[in-house]
């Protein structure tokens, strides 16, 4: 039996990011433009402080301006806007972005709203997403636009595909079906609600996977030879679980778990997709990766689209 080949998201990211790294560096030869990503981050969730982090490296390892606004959990809806309507009056900013989920007592939708769009690098904002509705993508968003760009560099085709999305968040299922949409698939979007998931997903060409559960896509739900895009990143932390994923390959899992207290695994079986699937991402090192990549050629786009626009 074949293994189904591994998509390296992480090698493309990297692909992206020197794509960037070099329009950066033109940007400033040419228009002495330095283009400046604005990261907010309120209250102390360890894992959105790592992603935030992760943001900020990326910039400035790529000649990017970073700065960064680090709000106490208590930071009023209030505030926040006084603080975004800054940034937006600021030349010198590119882009904002305020790292989600903000903490229970903020509107965020009342903060995404009030981000300029034309600095909406994470492109959540309803113009945006409007405007992506209608073909007319200015900023997509990172997760979506990573996941086409991986297709697209791997000569996986998606005009005339059948494509299942397996989720409909506003983050990642809803706008990855419309891009898919845009790029002429077929689309088929899948929810809790679905009734015979498995018989929906193993008619997908292109199954994508975004639900937040852990090992939610068996070999059933798969189509012989199909593309597998996994976008869930769950934290598994027992040894039981991490055996039963990954089979004969659970040894190296069980080491990282030993040594961090959790390893991060998908959406989908990975041993039992392996078995099944021509393509799959691994996680980590599949999705991942991509996010940043995006927000990053994001920040330079529309740095390029408002500060030239008046040229
Ligand atoms: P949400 O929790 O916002 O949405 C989950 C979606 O999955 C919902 O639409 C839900 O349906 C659906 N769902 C849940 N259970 C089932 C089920 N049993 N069968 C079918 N559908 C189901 O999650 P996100 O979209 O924000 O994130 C999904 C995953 O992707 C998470 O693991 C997250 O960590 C990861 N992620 C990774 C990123 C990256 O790699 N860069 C970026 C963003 C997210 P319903 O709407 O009916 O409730």
């Amino acid at each position: 039996q074949e293994r189904a080949t591994l998509l390296d998201g992480a090698r493309v990211a990297e692909e992206i990011k020197a794509e960037v790294r070099e329009e950066v560096a033109r940007l400033e030869r040419e228009h002495g433009i330095i283009p400046c990503l604005v990261t907010v981050l309120v209250g102390d969730d360890p894992a959105s402080a790592v992603y935030v982090r992760n943001k900020v490296n990326t910039s400035i390892a790529l000649g990017l301006r970073s700065e960064h606004h680090a709000l106490p959990h208590e930071t009023s809806t209030e505030q926040l806007l006084a603080l975004i309507a800054q940034l937006n009056a600021r030349a010198d900013v590119d882009g904002i972005l305020v790292q989600l989920p903000l903490p229970k007592g903020v509107d965020a939708m009342r903060i995404l709203e009030a981000i300029d769009p034309a600095k909406d690098v994470d492109g959540f904002h309803p113009v945006n997403v409007g405007r992506m509705m209608l073909g007319q993508t200015a900023l997509p968003p990172c997760t979506p636009a990573g996941i086409i760009e991986l297709l697209d560099r791997y000569g996986i085709a998606i005009g005339g595909a059948h494509a299942c999305v397996v989720g409909r968040s506003n983050i990642v299922g809803r706008p990855v079906a419309q891009l898919l949409l845009q790029r002429d698939a077929t689309v088929t979007i899948c929810h809790s609600r679905t009734r015979d998931l498995a018989a929906l997903t193993r008619q997908a060409d292109i199954l994508i996977v975004a639900t937040g559960r852990v090992a939610l896509i068996r070999g059933e739900h798969i189509k012989p030879g199909a593309v597998v895009i996994d976008v869930g990143t769950n934290r598994v932390t027992d040894e039981e679980t991490i055996r039963a994923l990954f089979g004969e390959r659970a040894e190296e899992r069980v080491n990282a778990l030993r040594r961090r207290g959790y390893t991060l695994v998908g959406d989908v079986h990975p041993a039992e997709a392996e078995k099944v699937a021509g393509y799959l991402t691994p996680v980590p090192g599949g999705v991942g990766p991509l996010t940043v990549a995006m927000l990053m050629r994001n920040t330079v786009m529309a740095a390029r689209q408002r500060r030239l626009r008046s040229n």
